[in-house]
């Protein structure tokens, strides 16, 4: 028997390679077009590196003109989690993140569910045992358990490779014998590689790398008929077109056999984009961003919370690219999108992941935002996450006056990082317990001099229809008959000449009309409360 014979009792069914060569066709793109692609295994929930991966594939597809692809890489199929991959689509969509090509967009290189295209694997597996570059594998768990043990008292390298591999020299006809008499095999890869010799490897983030070569004969298809993920890698990139692969530094360790078996199977090879892991503060010390211990780095968590997904993106953007704060600085206006991201610009070792910094930018983001924005997203979050600021956010036309305060400006409010900081940054414009006397007055406290300053301002100097420089001059001279500084200056000038000064008295009214000592502006708030409200509350 010649191995052609031996392929064709393996894999009966299998198509010749040519028929997907042909299927697949080279995509018709311009220079230098990327075609990316975002490959999460559905094992559980979408880690947020992942959305900067997904991110980071997305804006270089876009850039270039290019395509980005979903593949979801389940070979394995006892990691996999039930929906899991329906999950993880889901939350690119809430990221605007959807690709060109998913199981969610079919394109012309599908399927692409890994465990759909069992045969397309097969086909590339046969021809590689065609030519004696591939062969089955006879070793039960307890002969791979001897040969491991063989090479730790030996001190050797772990591992099926060289004087190892009890099945790559076997004949072919032993081998053909035992298929026929139905004993279980794996398929291996015949690997050409000597690890005395170095491969370079040129990587568009981390630069030159020396790497030894491969010399493991891995599996490439399992007992189940899936290809392990390594041969899944080089068959699926080469036939859907992937020319850029941007994916975790963990992977390294395992270019020079992806190099190899792209090279083997004849494919020309992508280039490869490796990122650092995100990495979080403990006490002292750096450790990656977890799974298991960080809440923060599953990427619902944002939803749930009610962060906006432009803040998550703009954040995971100030991560990937060092230049990415200044060109906002420049542009403060500008969507993401314009931002020229530039792979050479991330960072080489792990960025800290800094949940606070990361509200930061949220406050920042939704600064700019309108007041119709505002209200459509927190809407749609409250809808699903807070009752209550949905009941208040039902009242839509008084809502909206309510979100435009101190919004639109050039010094728009700063204090909502999240959805779920909006019922109390607003409540108090909705609801107002007129009872309650325990309220901050801060540095006028004394209950008759209140009564005295609410008194004076309500019935002698208070008109709705003020612009607001006369609404302030008002003040001012409210303070003045009352002892109080026109000027906060004049009164640090001349403490001993004054009782205080114009802001205490401004807070006096705030309180009165808000229960708090701190809002956004009195002025806005007084202008949308309305006349009868404010009698009310006073
Ligand atoms: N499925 C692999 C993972 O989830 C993808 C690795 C790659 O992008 O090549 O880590």
């Amino acid at each position: 028997m010649n191995s052609t014979e031996l392929a064709n009792l393996i894999f009966p069914n299998a198509k010749e390679i040519s028929y997907y060569e042909e299927k697949y066709k080279t995509r018709d793109l311009s220079e230098g077009a990327l075609v990316t692609r975002y490959a999460p295994s559905p094992t559980g929930f979408n880690h947020i590196g992942g959305v900067m991966q997904a991110m980071i594939a997305q804006k270089l597809a876009k850039q270039t003109g290019g395509k980005y692809i979903v593949r979801i890489e389940d070979t394995d199929q006892k990691r996999e989690v039930e929906n899991a991959a329906e999950q993880i689509m889901q939350n690119l969509k809430d990221f605007d993140l959807l690709p060109d090509e998913s199981i969610w967009q079919e394109g012309q290189y599908g399927p692409y569910k890994q465990s759909q295209r069992a045969e397309i694997y097969q086909a590339y597996a046969k021809s590689l045992i065609e030519k004696g570059l591939a062969y089955p594998c006879f070793c039960s768990s307890e002969d791979l358990e001897q040969i491991r043990t063989n090479q730790e008292s030996a001190k050797e390298r772990t591992g099926y490779y060289g004087k190892w591999t009890k099945c790559r020299n076997m004949p072919i006809d032993m081998a053909a014998d035992k298929i026929k008499a139905g004993e279980p095999y794996i398929i291996r890869f015949k690997s050409p590689g000597n690890p005395e010799k170095k491969i370079k490897h040129k990587d568009a983030i981390k630069g030159n790398i020396d790497l030894p070569e491969n010399d493991q004969d891995i599996v490439i298809i399992k007992s189940d008929g899936l290809p392990t993920f390594h041969f899944a890698h080089a068959v699926d990139d080469h036939l859907m077109g992937v020319n850029l692969v941007n994916r975790s530094d963990e992977w390294i360790p395992s270019v020079p056999l992806h190099l190899q078996l792209f090279y083997t199977l004849g494919f020309k090879s992508p280039k490869y984009a490796h990122t650092a892991p995100m990495m979080k503060m403990e006490g002292e010390s750096r450790r990656k961003l977890s799974k298991r211990k960080d809440p923060e780095a599953n990427a619902g968590y944002y939803r749930e919370i009610g962060v906006p997904k432009e803040a998550v993106k703009e954040y995971l953007m100030n991560i990937a690219n060092s230049n990415f704060e200044m060109w906002r600085k420049q542009n403060p206006d500008k969507p993401m999108d314009e931002f020229p991201f530039d792979l050479k610009k991330m960072g080489v070792a792990g960025a800290l992941f800094d949940l606070v910094k990361m509200l930061d930018v949220a406050k920042n983001v939704i600064s700019r935002y309108s007041a119709q924005e505002v209200y459509d997203e927190a809407y749609d979050w409250a809808k699903e996450y807070d009752e209550e600021l949905l009941q208040l956010l039902e009242n839509k036309e008084y809502s909206l006056k309510v979100l435009g305060i101190e919004r639109g400006n050039a010094k728009p409010r700063k204090d909502i990082a999240k959805w779920s900081d909006l019922k109390n940054a607003i409540s108090y414009m909705y609801e107002f317990d007129k009872e309650n006397t325990h309220f901050e007055y801060q540095k006028i406290t004394d209950p008759a001099e209140i009564d005295k300053i609410v008194k004076m301002y309500f019935e002698k100097y208070y008109d709705p229809k003020d612009d607001k420089q006369t609404w302030f001059d008002k003040m001012k001279d409210l303070a003045e008959e009352l002892g109080y500084s026109r000027e906060v200056k004049e009164y640090k000038a001349n403490p001993d000449a004054y009782r205080g000064h114009v802001g205490d008295i401004s807070t006096v009214i705030r309180v009165k009309l808000t229960g708090r000592c701190q809002t956004p502006d009195l002025y806005e708030i007084m202008q949308v409360l309305g006349k009868e409200e404010i009698l009310r509350r006073i």
